[in-house]
């Protein structure tokens, strides 16, 4: 049973606690709101230009703290340092690309008989932004960022488990010179602070990434107050490889062992056609027995542990010891380990090839032909990300377009650029965050019209 009142923050590869944080009630959460609906008029007033300069300014002051944000997210998360570098380095750049959107949020003019119609593009207010554990840091980012660069202010709830890098965020604002209160970390638990801030009338718009049964509630919430809702959900994403790809580069095996798997663009239903599947076993069997997993403070390690106690729980109970697999290693106790590995006996049906496990674990699935492919593929109720391999040009644009996903890469397995839309289709989510769109997610448009008619004779 957590402490209602505090936060305990273990590094999931020791499980030692390295940090005791308060955790916010729902007055906590009632006067922040009330800070940030005071900042955000204050914020909106600026120039775009001033808002921009002082996103830039927190971008240096990122950039300059990289390494310690990294560090921090290696101990709290348990990300591999390169990773976890790799995200403090995503947080600048999307602070960066918003800054630049903060300058270049226009309205238009619609010309009209009698006169004109002007719109604007007007921040929404106070957002809501609730993160999880998985990626701490670009997820509070990505959610955040683009909602200041358009002149709105922040609460923004992090994870239980993570808290860290959010509040250290929080400082380097101020550092930065932000006014006060325009981006608030409220460390807290879901179903306090978390519930609070969906349930409040002054909090204009949520954006919430994490599991799709919590994200249904945030969602059925939000409809009570017809408050709009950004949501970044589940994943269980196909990874299409046709028989003539290059299987080495296909069947990597960080497309699913990312963050030790609790990635929700992870690739873990593995499609592979029939007639090269025993290649595509071997492959696979020699990739899980090279992959490095341990300290992921260590430069050469590849993979670190799980989050927690709870989610090492989770991801064994879809992995039997008996389970017909190929597997990789991991280290004993003290902390989170789980050895990556792929389920070769699933049918296309069964939970472990149907629901999201969030861990180091893949299931292989053989298709016959291109629409076989397909149908595996759509057989899912998310639809977040995919990849898809072959040589042949045209079948890779027409699986491209057949799967529904919101991101899918042909003969890549990449996912997250910050200058492009990200998103989910069906249960995987509502919205899109990053690429052009992302600030005016979090904008109201206006139109007012000027009549140019002369007063009345
Ligand atoms: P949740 O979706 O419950 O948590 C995500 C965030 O929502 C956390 O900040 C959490 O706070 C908060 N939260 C929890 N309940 C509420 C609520 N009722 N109202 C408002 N906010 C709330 O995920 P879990 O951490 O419980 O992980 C469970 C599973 O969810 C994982 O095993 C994984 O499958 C999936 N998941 C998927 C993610 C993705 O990106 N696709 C990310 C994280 C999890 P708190 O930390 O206090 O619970």
């Amino acid at each position: 049973m957590s402490d209602p009142h505090e936060l305990k923050v273990r590094n999931p590869a020791t499980e030692e606690i390295i940090a005791t944080v308060p955790a916010a009630t729902a007055e906590d959460v009632d006067a922040a709101v009330a800070r940030a609906v005071r900042a955000q008029a204050r914020w909106a007033a600026l120039a775009p230009a001033d808002r921009a300069r002082l996103l830039r300014r927190f971008a240096d002051v990122v950039d300059a703290r990289t390494e310690e944000l990294a560090q921090l997210e290696v101990r709290e998360a348990g990300h591999t340092v390169g990773n976890a570098r790799w995200e403090a380095g995503n947080a600048r750049d999307v602070l960066l690309y918003a800054a630049g959107g903060a300058e270049r949020l226009l309205g238009s003019q619609i010309p009209a008989p009698g006169g004109w119609n002007v719109t604007f593009r007007e921040p929404l207010g106070v957002i809501g932004v609730i993160a999880p554990w998985n990626f701490p840091l670009p997820i509070a980012a990505w959610g955040s960022f683009p909602a200041l660069a358009a002149g709105n202010t922040v609460v923004l709830k992090p994870a239980e488990t993570t808290p860290l890098t959010a509040l250290r965020l929080a400082e380097l604002a101020l550092e930065a010179g932000l006014p006060e209160h325009v981006l608030q970390v409220l460390p807290g638990h879901g179903t306090t602070a978390g519930r609070a801030l969906v349930d409040h009338p002054d909090i204009a718009k949520i954006v919430f990434t994490g599991s799709t049964s919590t994200g249904r509630e945030v969602m059925e919430r939000c409809a009570r107050l017809v408050k709009p809702v950004t949501l970044e959900l589940g994943g269980k994403s196909p990874n299409v490889v046709f028989a003539d790809a290059d299987l080495q580069a296909a069947l990597d095996p960080f497309s699913f062992l990312d963050n030790a798997g609790q990635d929700c663009c992870a690739r873990t239903r593995i499609l592979v056609q029939e007639t090269v599947l025993d290649e595509a076993r071997a492959v696979l069997a020699d990739a899980l027995a090279a992959v490095v997993v341990g300290d992921p403070a260590d430069e050469k390690t590849q993979m670190g542990p799980l989050i927690s106690a709870r989610q090492l729980e989770r991801v064994r109970s879809y992995v039997p010891d008996d389970a017909p697999a190929l597997r990789g290693s991991a280290p004993g106790g003290p902390g989170f380990w789980f050895p990556p590995a792929v389920l070769t006996g699933e049918r296309h049906d069964s939970p472990a090839a149907r629901e999201e496990i969030f861990g180091p674990v893949a299931v292989l699935l053989p298709f016959t032909d291109e629409d076989d492919a397909v149908r595996l593929a759509n057989d899912t109720p998310y639809g977040l990300s995919g990849s898809v391999w072959t040589r042949d040009v045209g079948r890779a644009l027409r699986v491209s377009r057949a799967v529904r996903a919101g991101n899918l890469s042909v003969n890549s397995h990449s996912s997250v650029r910050y200058w492009t839309p990200f998103g989910g289709f069906k249960q995987s989510g509502l919205g899109r965050e990053l690429g052009p769109d992302a600030l005016t997610a979090f904008t109201e448009t206006k139109n007012v019209f000027i009549s140019t008619e002369g007063p009345a004779q």
